[in-house]
């Protein structure tokens, strides 16, 4: 399907406008900021777009300020009772104070037992769940890395882990080094298992253009299935995660994407 997309500012609200070969227009608008974006056929112009826009601007004044409500209550408190995801999982976490060992495990499908030293505050806590994931992804990769060198043609001189904001995995390809997102350990492995592939195919192509996908396609046939589970999967009270799907445009400031760019003082794959 042919895809053209565009971005306008409507009364202040940047949206992103997709023409498709489609029948009626599909307006959205998207955790965690908020974003508008329009899905039109391809014969509207834009100033029909436009107007579709503005006649539903109360809506999405109503939806974005729900979010920013969703927000301001995704602060986590790593208490008893709070739910925490694990490789897709919805588990209750049960905070056990201990003098003795320290450590989280997986009681059972519904209950993840953190054991902390009585002094330990609410970053504490937080902190020893990052560095659970963190263990757990580090178990993960490997396996994963092996598994698509050869079927995508490249090598992986190094992977790192690490808390980002705003994307799943980012990636050096200079010194064919990937960066994975800590925060990936709550999703189901399938989407692991695709960002891991999205950013090694970035080894071989920088862009997210036809030969980006064309890789991307030929290697994991029904990626998009994936993307979606991932998109899917967003957890409004984690706030801030989603990618989008590669396409040719270069990604717009402040959006979430998965893209090439390295983490800030890692510079070197930035064209
Ligand atoms: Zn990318």
């Amino acid at each position: 399907m042919s895809t053209e997309r565009a971005r306008i500012e409507i009364r202040g609200i940047e949206v992103e406008i997709v023409r498709k070969d489609i029948k009626h227009l599909h307006l959205g608008v998207h955790p965690p900021e908020g974003r508008v974006r329009v899905a039109a056929p391809l014969r509207l112009d834009d100033d029909a777009v436009r107007l579709a826009v503005v006649s539903r601007l109360a809506w999405i004044r109503r939806k974005r300020a729900e979010f920013e409500g969703q927000d301001r209550q995704s602060r986590r408190e790593f208490v008893t009772g709070e739910s925490h995801y694990f490789e897709g999982r919805r588990h209750r976490l049960d905070v056990v104070e201990s003098t003795g060992p320290t450590g989280i495990r997986l009681r059972d499908n519904a209950w993840m037992e953190m054991r902390v030293r009585p002094s330990a505050d609410r970053d504490g806590r937080e902190a020893m769940l990052y560095r659970w994931y963190r263990a757990r992804l580090s178990e993960r990769i490997p396996e994963l890395v092996a598994k698509w060198e050869p079927r995508i043609g490249v090598t992986v001189a190094e992977w790192r882990i690490r808390r980002m904001k705003t994307r799943w995995g980012s990636c050096n390809p200079d010194a064919g080094r990937i960066w994975l997102n800590s925060g990936l350990a709550k999703k189901p492995v399938s989407c692991l298992e695709y960002v891991v592939v999205h950013e090694m195919v970035h080894l071989l192509e920088r862009g997210h253009g036809d030969r980006f996908r064309g890789i991307l396609d030929r290697v994991m046939p029904g990626w998009g299935v994936r993307l979606e589970e991932l998109n899917r999967a967003y957890l409004p009270d984690e706030g801030w995660e989603r990618v989008e799907a590669p396409t040719g445009d270069p990604p717009p400031s402040g959006t979430r994407w998965a893209t090439t760019r390295g983490p800030p003082g890692d510079q070197a794959g930035q064209r």
